[in-house]
């Protein structure tokens, strides 16, 4: 067994997975597990952390409103996560994994291939891609986990999202404040903190905040790397 499953659906809170589901979460924990032996993929690997810090936290977006078919982009997925785990709970999404590692995609890839699953997979840095006009206000959904922090992610997945469309960004217990100091990028980039979808999982607390794209995002965002990282907004 790659994942504590008792524990993982102690940490489900009334989202309903399937056997087939459980199954293809069990065979990804798998691979992530073997591959991370040879390629370093992530930190976490014992059976408790894969089921609460990686799926259950993953699977949690579906507390959030996700319309069916809906083009989410999950930015810096890493070893797939939220994404995989997202995309076997809701494989009606047209899901796009972006990281800029490649060596993290190549797994990203064999893991979608051997699980039968679909999604888009895309090297290149968010502040890249969102200058680039078919890239550039494209998604309905951004979501992301453990990239950055909010200011500078916002700068990152707002340009990415459609106007009318939404970013997911999920944080632990820091979900408060750096939403507070967020709220100049978030205003600055056409967004709105509509609400924070707080809960507890047994590892600590989560918040998936709900940030709406109400107008497009001033063509100067986003900036370079260096500048966003030099002067944040
Ligand atoms: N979301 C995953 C991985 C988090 S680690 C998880 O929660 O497990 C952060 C990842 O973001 C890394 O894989 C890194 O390569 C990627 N990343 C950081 N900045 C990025 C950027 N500007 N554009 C694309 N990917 C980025």
């Amino acid at each position: 067994m790659n994942f504590n499953k008792e524990l993982f659906k102690e940490n489900l809170q009334g989202i309903a997975v399937s056997d087939k589901q459980l199954e293809l979460l069990d065979s990804f924990g798998a691979l992530l597990t073997e591959k991370n032996k040879s390629v370093n993929l992530t930190s976490i690997t014992d059976p408790d952390g894969i089921a609460v810090k990686h799926f259950a936290d993953s699977i949690s977006l579906l507390k959030a409103d996700i319309p069916q078919g809906a083009k989410v982009l999950d930015l810096g997925c890493g070893a797939g996560f939220p994404g995989i785990p997202l995309l076997i709970m809701r494989p009606d999404l047209k899901l796009t994994l972006l990281d800029s590692t490649g060596k993290k995609l190549d797994f990203v890839l064999e893991a979608l291939d051997a699980l039968g699953l679909e999604a888009e997979v895309l090297h290149g840095r968010a502040e890249e891609l969102g200058q680039n006009p078919d890239y550039r206000e494209k998604y309905d959904i951004a979501v992301s986990r453990a990239v950055a922090r909010l200011n500078t992610l916002c700068e990152l997945a707002l340009p990415l999202v459609k106007p009318g469309g939404t970013f997911i960004p999920m944080k632990g217990a820091s979900a408060a404040e750096e939403s507070k100091s967020a709220y100049t990028a978030i205003k600055t980039l056409g967004g709105s903190l509509e609400k924070s979808i707080d809960f507890t999982l047994t590892d600590g607390s989560r918040s998936l905040l709900i940030i709406k794209k109400l107008s497009p995002a001033p063509p100067k965002y986003p900036r370079h790397g260096s500048q966003i990282s030099k002067k944040p907004l």
